[in-house]
């Protein structure tokens, strides 16, 4: 089968993502291939489809199991027979994969690092008929990066001894790891490397400076209700505050941190996949782990440690390619917490020198006074336009010229001999005699009360902007006192000015994104009957919903409305497996939505009973078939819906007279519920 064909009789889609083709056609061409691509870039596509256009068995190796075992599922769903050895195996589940190998029908094997070890793997493998083995998350091969694993190394020896192409795949990958990489998986001969866009235009990206942080993230979270969201925080503690805030508040919340036991950090893990809606409140252990596509938002409650921990973290969400937003939480203490945290590592000088260059592009980023996204991109080495899709383009800073007060302040520090931190800094601008100023006789230096123009709260936002453009760094030496860096230097001469933000402040009161509807309100009311079909058949298949179709798939059915199978199987992510199994149960909903509902339901717009017609619509949706999906097909007409909504306080003989005994019987009871639940 040709490689487009492949794509859409397999995998549902009509056209390769930007960038995929090219990867595509590589690896088939038996090239060694190195491709850095984001997260969410369609990265599995480009080995998986080579896999069934070559002959021979695919190896895969990574380091995600519950990845693994989603995607051999996906694969399955798909019709390509695909297994996985892993640690969670049952022996039957391993046994299948063997026999499958010595039939031969076997395309692609899925494997944890770990099993490398054996020899008995290495054997099996010799024997198996391997002729390409795809490595995801390449960049765990390398010793400097915190997702290292040992036994990546040996991959390299798996590939010589095999002699087959390699294709290694990862999101983040720094110069100095690609060279890692090069080295250790393809003993040092250059693959034909792809560097794709690291942009994610479906990610919204927002900052705000924290002023009552655990109330910021509790409206955030309010205003994205329902929907499957991670809060990362920097500490263990807080990850257990928040999401006890968060149920209080009636969200599903639970936490998740690296001092749990792992069974109960796997019983997260596999809730949050499996559930809709669930957040989960974690520190950076959790994530390596999730391979969750319909993440809908993500959260920093406390600042991440560089730009590239920014950017994977953010990455985990939509990774189906629907709408997702974020929202990154800073201010002074985090900037002194990330930059303790490098000066107290373990870290050779110069790696320890990176690091805080790195922070400093996340600083950058935080402080950025122009679109965020261009300001991310420019860091990975790109020039996009501004997107459009950010806080700042979409509310441009306010600025002013920030360069008398930063003299001023660096003025401040160096006369009191860099011995101080921003509070005695900014009572001496200020002019306040407190104890401290008048034992140390800092009311006689010249800086003292010149800072008059601007309040206390002012020059904490102008002491804060100042570290984050690394004009200020707090010494850990001299307990966090805050020293002049080089980069001040042209500043203090008079050789540059600055810009700084004024509205910072003011910002973050009350101002998260708007709530942002993943379609128009005239397709609302469908897709949550295409998402109640879906949970009902995932939940029969005991599997997470997506692995049926993907958000981005339930929206493109909403918003075309396909009336066929033909047309069905022209929406991305439909492949013909899915199409047999799921289209005619897809088709019947949009069926019905769009037949009768719509004048009917506009009726009701506004009203309570809009909503109570949109709960009878998805309970109706699900029993569709009856409770055990076995059924004659049956639903009410729209007319008859728009009656049940204004039943308020109806009971069961009620209900009977206005829609009749047939459908009271399938019916009857769920409709009740939803009458009584409002
Ligand atoms: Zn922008």
């Amino acid at each position: 089968m040709s490689t487009t064909s492949l794509l859409s009789d397999v995998f549902g889609f009509d056209a390769f993502r930007p960038g995929q083709e090219e990867i595509v056609d590589a690896v088939i061409a038996g090239e060694n291939t190195l491709a850095i691509m984001p997260t969410g870039g369609g990265k599995s596509l480009c080995f998986q489809l080579p896999a069934l256009a070559r002959n021979g068995v695919t190896v895969v190796i990574s380091p995600l199991i519950a990845l693994m075992r989603d995607q051999v599922r996906g694969l399955r769903e798909a019709g390509v027979e695909a297994g996985a050895l892993t640690s969670g195996n049952t022996p039957e589940e391993t046994d299948a994969v063997w026999q499958a190998l010595e039939a031969g029908t076997l395309k692609l094997l899925y494997m944890a690092p770990e099993r490398l070890a054996s020899g008995g793997t290495m054997n099996m493998l010799r024997r198996a008929g391997i002729s390409l083995i795809a490595v995801d998350e390449a960049h765990c091969v390398s010793q400097w990066g915190h997702d290292f694993r040992p036994d990546y190394l040996r991959i390299g020896e798996l590939k010589r001894t095999l002699g087959v192409p390699l294709a290694a795949f990862t999101a983040t990958a720094d110069a100095e790891t690609r060279e890692e990489i090069v080295e250790k998986l393809f003993g040092g001969q250059q693959p034909s490397t792809f560097l794709r866009g690291f942009d994610r235009p479906n990610i919204h990206l927002a900052f705000a400076v924290k002023d009552s942080p655990r109330n910021q993230i509790l409206n955030f979270a309010a205003a994205r209700k329902g929907q499957s969201g991670i809060v990362y925080c920097g500490t263990r503690a807080k990850t257990e505050t928040l999401a006890k805030a968060l149920s209080e508040t009636g969200h599903r919340a639970c936490h998740y941190h690296g001092g749990m036991e792992a069974e109960d950090r796997r019983i997260v893990e596999r809730r949050f996949q499996q559930e809709d809606g669930l957040i989960v409140c974690a520190t950076v252990a959790f994530g390596m782990g999730i391979d969750k596509p319909d993440i809908r938002w993500v959260a920093h409650a406390d600042l991440p440690k560089s730009i590239e921990a920014y950017y994977q973290e953010i990455g985990r969400a939509g990774r189906d390619g629907a709408p997702a937003e974020t929202l990154t939480l800073f201010g002074p203490d985090d900037i002194r917490y990330r930059r303790q945290q490098i000066d107290e590592g373990l870290a050779p000088p110069e790696r320890r020198a990176a690091d805080h260059g790195r922070l400093n592009a996340l600083l950058g980023l935080a402080e950025a006074l122009r679109c965020r996204r261009q300001n991310l991109l420019e860091y990975f080495g790109e020039t996009p336009g501004p997107c459009g899709h950010c806080d700042l383009c979409e509310k441009p800073a306010e600025v002013f010229d920030g360069t008398t007060a930063v003299r001023m302040a660096l003025s401040a520090a160096l006369r009191t001999e860099e011995w101080f931190g921003a509070g005695h800094l900014i009572d001496i601008l200020l002019g306040n005699a407190t104890d401290k100023i008048q034992q140390r006789g800092h009311d006689s230096l010249p800086t003292y009360g010149v800072g008059k123009d601007y309040d206390k709260r002012q020059w904490q936002a102008i002491f804060r902007q100042m570290m984050g453009h690394d004009l200020l760094r707090p010494d850990r030496e001299r307990h966090g006192a805050l020293r002049m860096t080089e980069h001040a230097r042209p500043i203090l001469r008079g050789e540059a000015t600055i810009e700084l933000r004024k509205d910072t402040i003011k910002a973050a009161r009350g101002s998260g994104p708007k709530v942002r509807m993943l379609v128009s309100e005239e397709d609302a009311p469908l897709l949550s009957a295409l998402k109640a079909k879906r949970r009902y058949l995932a939940e029969q298949a005991n599997a997470p919903a997506y692995i049926i179709f993907n958000d981005r798939t339930l929206i493109e059915m909403a918003e075309k409305r396909p009336m066929t199978l033909d047309e069905m199987a022209h929406i991305g992510g439909v492949g013909a497996k899915k199409l047999e199994n799921y289209g005619r149960d897809f088709l019947e909903v949009i069926a019905g939505a769009t037949e009768e509902v719509h004048p009917m339901r506009r009726k009701l717009a506004g009203r309570d009973e809009g909503a109570v017609y949109d709960r009878l619509m998805q309970v109706q949706a699900s029993l569709n078939r009856g409770p055990h999906g076995a059924d004659k097909p049956m639903s009410c007409s729209a007319s008859m819906l728009a009656k049940v909504a204004q039943l308020r306080g109806a009971d069961m003989e009620h209900l009977t007279r206005v829609i009749g005994d047939k459908y009271a019987e399938r019916f009857g009871d769920a409709f009740l519920e939803v009458l009584e639940g409002n």
